[in-house]
């Protein structure tokens, strides 16, 4: 697997990376070449300035002395053979005193030829260097040997280092003294001191006499031979002090003029420190200049330079990025364009193919819908045959209720007849006439059962017409009348006075005799028999809400899902078929109506009808 950070591959990462410490490197290293060569070229500038500035402020001195020989009292003095006259040596102390003044140096001596100073400016100074024997320092000897020296040292006297010029006073050709000028160099010092940079000047044993580091005075650059040691202490040239060494090294040049050098740290005592550092021959002082040139700045610009090309990698790396994570984007977006484009393009195909499957389905459909017709018809056809045969049960059941109740008018009518005649055979024919009327009533009460039975024995039409409620209900209580008496069942009609339903009037008929039926079988058992028929207003639809609610067991819960359900029976053998709520349920449904059956709150069931609306029906249809 390719690891990959931030959409970039590690290569990539790597690539970067080489290519920034590349870069950096280069700017670091350029940075470095550029500041080191800015500094040489300050340097050599420092150099060329310190160089005029020794030429300026120590040769307008070096011509001093010869012009002191030359003073007329300043010979005679070196000429006069002691005791030197006061006046004499009060003159040339008084020049010299002016001279020294006038020019700004340290002090100007004349010295015999023993070495002795006997006249100097200083002369009335607490020290002066009137008396002092100068004969081995080398600039006297100089002086008398070639006519004129130079000398760097410290005063013996005063303590004070400074340039000693020499020359030769003569008497014609031959010397008779020497006239010596002695320079500070303070003045030079304070003014080459800069913080970032140190300049000295070495004279030619390589000890530095003039330097901008206090501390570095008098110290040597080069290691010191025990003949120079020697030579040294000879000449006081240090006022007695051991030269010791300043421990310095070279580190590797720069070019032909400049190289790098580690020294002490003057701004940090106790540290060294590498500086850049340029020498330019001074003939004037003794030796050479050196200067050192602080690199701090050289290291600053190479920060700056890193600076900058951290910086610029940054921005340069962060717009990259940006850039990759962009065309990252687009290109999401094109694909994720693609996969939406090719999902509609599967979806199309999709739908293409569900829609055919479905103009199949609603084919196959159409064929099974038209097979359902038929079969439905087949089904309708054979249930109105059920239906047929559920009313020649319910006939049973009404012939065996007819017979009970024809039975009892029949024996009255028996009785009634048998009176009548032996009212006749007695002659009183008023009590046979009223016996006869009431054989009339009874045999107009057989009558009306038997036509009870006429109905229901009619092959069923579909007419639907406004049926009088209480009506229907009261012929089918008169079918179960006897049972009612007999049992001592509680019939309880509550319907309003003229409601009616849309319905077909003997199935209706039929309707009703099978749920007092099936009421009364409830209740047959129980302690209290009561059944309540209701029916409420019509709805504002003309809709009629009718209720038999009675005080049985109610309907098993296994029953009451399947109680619709043809040949559902929990009565004993002989006495139920299962049929009568079956045909119930298809005769309502005739009517347009709708049964339910549930189990009421005291336990005992309920079926409810919701018939629906007879005032679309002609009322003069109305049943009775
Ligand atoms: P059958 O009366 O011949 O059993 P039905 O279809 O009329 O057939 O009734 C089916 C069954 O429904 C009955 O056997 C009885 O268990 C139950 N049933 C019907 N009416 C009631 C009722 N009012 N109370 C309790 N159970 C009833």
């Amino acid at each position: 697997m390719r690891v990959r950070i931030s959409g970039i591959p590690l290569w990539g990462w790597a690539a970067a990376a080489a290519l920034y410490f590349g870069i950096a490197a280069a700017a670091v290293e350029f940075a470095w070449d550029r500041s080191i060569d800015v500094l040489a070229e300050v340097g050599a500038h420092r150099l060329d300035l310190y160089a005029a500035s020794l030429r300026s402020e120590l040769g307008r001195y070096e011509t001093m002395p010869a012009i002191v020989a030359r003073q007329e009292s300043v010979r005679a003095l070196l000429a006069a053979s002691p005791p030197v006259p006061p006046d004499l040596l009060q003159t040339v102390n008084t020049y010299l005193d002016a001279v020294n003044r006038e020019a700004g140096s340290l002090a100007v001596d004349v010295i015999d030829l023993h070495g002795s100073v006997i006249a100097a400016s200083n002369w009335d100074q607490p020290v002066s260097f009137v008396g002092t024997n100068v004969s081995y320092r080398p600039y006297f000897k100089d002086a008398l040997a070639h006519g004129s020296g130079r000398f760097f040292g410290i005063g013996t006297n005063t303590g004070m280092p400074g340039l000693y010029f020499a020359s030769a006073v003569r008497d014609g050709a031959a010397p008779i003294g020497v006239a010596t000028v002695k320079v500070s160099v303070d003045a030079l010092e304070s003014a080459w001191r800069t913080p970032a940079e140190a300049a000295m000047v070495v004279d030619s044993n390589g000890v530095i006499v003039i330097s901008t580091v206090p501390a570095w005075k008098f110290m040597a650059l080069r290691s010191i031979t025990a003949e120079q040691q020697r030579g040294i202490q000879a000449s006081r040239q240090y006022a007695g002090r051991t030269v010791e060494a300043l421990p310095h090294g070279r580190l590797g040049d720069w070019g032909a003029k400049a190289w790098f050098a580690r020294f002490p740290d003057w701004t940090r005592p106790g540290r060294d420190r590498r500086y850049l550092s340029m020498s330019r021959p001074a003939p004037q002082a003794g030796d050479s200049i050196i200067i050192l040139l602080d690199v701090a700045g050289a290291r600053r610009q190479q920060l700056v330079a890193l600076a900058f090309v951290t910086g610029g990698f940054l921005i340069v790396g962060l717009y990259c990025l940006y850039a990759i994570q962009r065309r990252r984007a687009i290109a999401e977006k094109l694909k994720a364009q693609d996969a939406l484009r090719n999902a509609n393009d599967q979806l199309e195909i999709t739908v293409r193919q569900r829609t055919a499957a479905l103009l199949q389905a609603n084919e196959r459909m159409q064929q099974e819908i038209a097979e359902r017709a038929r079969t439905e018809q087949r089904l309708r056809d054979s249930q109105q045959e059920v239906v047929h045969a559920g009313k020649l049960a319910v006939l049973g059941q009404m012939a065996a209720g007819l017979t009970h109740e024809l039975n009892q008018p029949l024996v009255a009518i028996k009785t009634l007849c048998d009176n009548a005649r032996t009212f006749f055979e007695r002659n009183q024919p008023g009590s046979a006439v009223a016996n006869l009327e009431r054989v009339s009533r009874l045999v107009d009460g057989m009558a009306n059962l038997t036509g009870e039975l006429k109905t229901f024995a009619r092959r069923p039409d579909i007419e639907r017409v406004a049926v009088s409620l209480n009506d229907v209900v009261a012929h089918a209580r008169l079918i179960f009348e006897a049972r009612i008496r007999a049992e001592a069942v509680q019939l309880d009609v509550r319907i309003p006075e003229g409601t009616t339903v849309c319905a077909e009037p003997s199935q209706l008929q039929q309707v009703i005799v099978n749920l007092i039926g099936n009421a009364l079988d409830a209740v047959a058992d129980q302690e209290k028999r009561a059944i309540v028929i209701d029916a409420g207003e019509a709805d504002q639809h003309g809709r009629v809400l009718f209720t038999i609610a009675d005080s049985g067991t109610g309907i098993a819960p296994e029953v009451l899902a399947h109680l619709f359900e043809p040949f559902v029976t929990t009565k004993p053998r002989g006495q139920g078929l299962g049929l009568g709520l079956a045909i119930t349920l298809r005769l309502v449904e005739g009517f347009g109506a709708r049964i339910s059956a549930a189990n009421g709150p005291d336990g005992g069931a309920q079926f409810s009808i919701q018939f629906a609306a007879a005032t679309t029906i002609v009322q003069g249809a109305v049943h009775g």
